[in-house]
């Protein structure tokens, strides 16, 4: 009897911890919070409000800027890296289903499908990112996952077609195929 107290206990811890993920907010800004997660450590960016597609989320500009890249930076060019402003933004982590974009042109990040208040932001790293500095496996967990992130230089014609792309990767993109052409 004992024993099933103690399952049942058990049960209902995990089903709380399931259905509440615990983290803490580190911060909070206009439109969105970044929160920290209290298993993984990991910090992500969260919305505040609800966002369309086509919506501009947030304007952004350049810290600094890098002639290669880190795990921080976004690619604006060949040789160009820049660390994002606001700060807050580095937080947006990838995946291979994203709801944002870093429009590299415009200089702003736009939204690519509904978003919810409390929803995570996310990009896909390669829609900037042509040969990244720390290549790793993805675990988004979305039917769309491409498995290994190392840039779009790294990815077939096919793949790349499915995602908005900056207009530097496309350059870069065109200037691959007519090297293959060539
Ligand atoms: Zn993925």
């Amino acid at each position: 009897m004992i024993n099933c107290a103690i399952e049942l206990f058990s049960i209902f811890i995990i089903m709380i911890t399931l259905t509440n993920p615990s983290y803490r907010i580190v911060s909070d800004h206009l439109f969105a919070e970044v929160r920290q997660s209290d298993n993984s450590g990991q910090k992500s960016l969260h919305s505040l409000r609800s966002f369309e597609p086509g919506d501009m989320i947030s304007k952004f500009h350049a810290g600094e800027i890098f002639d290669h890249p880190t795990y921080l930076t976004v690619q604006v060019g060949i040789g160009k890296h820049i660390t994002l402003r606001p700060e807050f933004l580095q937080y947006i982590n990838h995946s291979c289903d994203p709801n944002a974009f870093f429009d590299t042109t415009t200089m702003q990040l736009v939204c690519l499908r509904p978003i919810e208040a409390g929803e995570e932001f996310s990009f896909f790293y390669p829609s900037t990112e042509w040969d990244m500095a720390q290549p790793f496996e993805c675990y988004c967990g979305s039917p769309k996952c491409i498995g290994i992130i190392k840039g779009a230089s790294y990815l077939s014609a096919e793949t790349v077609s499915k995602y908005r792309l900056t207009d530097f990767i496309n350059k870069q993109l065109k200037g691959r195929l007519s090297e293959e052409r060539a």
